[in-house]
């Protein structure tokens, strides 16, 4: 078993609801379990001009090889109707593979850590709801990238609108 972590956002066609689905869905995985879900926050949208964003983190625990992990979100995406019509534009749902252990992989389709992870607020800070310690496979700390990633821009959603 290794723990991994999923980034989800959205902005389209309910995104509250869309990403509470999604973390049901992680949980729902052949050989996965969602172990934790970080906050709801509100984040301002990069790229062409669109919607806020909803976006959380959800920590796994998988048996799924990486390229089947991401095969499985790409999945989820789709059973969201997700489509691609512009880089960065708005979607339905987004999920990226952040982190799986303390590995770091190199392929066509898929680089992990994420590549932005360390530039992304609405990453880093929910992802230390779910574990304050984290390291990065660089031996980076994540306290040490939330101290260089203002918070501006985001919002932690209330508790009465948090995932139950
Ligand atoms: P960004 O990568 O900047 O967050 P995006 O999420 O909008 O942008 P997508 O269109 O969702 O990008 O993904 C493009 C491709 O990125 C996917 O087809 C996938 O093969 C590849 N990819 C590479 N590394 C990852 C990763 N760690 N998680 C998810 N997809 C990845
Ligand atoms: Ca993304
Ligand atoms: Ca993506």
């Amino acid at each position: 078993m290794v723990v991994a972590y999923i980034g989800l956002g959205s902005n389209l066609e309910d995104p509250l609801d869309q990403v509470q689905r999604a973390f049901d869905e992680l949980d729902s995985l052949a050989s996965t379990r969602l172990l934790k879900r970080s906050s709801l926050y509100q984040s301002r949208a990069i790229g062409p001009e669109q919607p806020d964003y909803i976006n959380a983190v959800a920590q796994l625990e998988t048996n799924l090889a990486p390229l089947e992990l991401l095969d499985a979100l790409q999945t989820i995406e789709q059973t969201h109707r997700r489509v691609r019509l512009q880089h960065w534009g708005p979607r339905t749902l987004d999920l990226d593979l952040l982190l799986y252990n303390n590995e770091t992989i190199q392929h066509p389709r898929l680089s992990v850590p994420h590549p932005y992870l360390t530039q992304r607020g609405f990453v880093l800070y929910p992802l230390a709801d779910l574990d304050p310690n984290l390291h990065f496979p660089d031996g980076k700390s994540l306290q040490a990238l939330l101290k260089q990633c203002p918070f501006e821009g985001l919002v932690r959603l209330p508790e009465n609108r948090q995932p139950a």
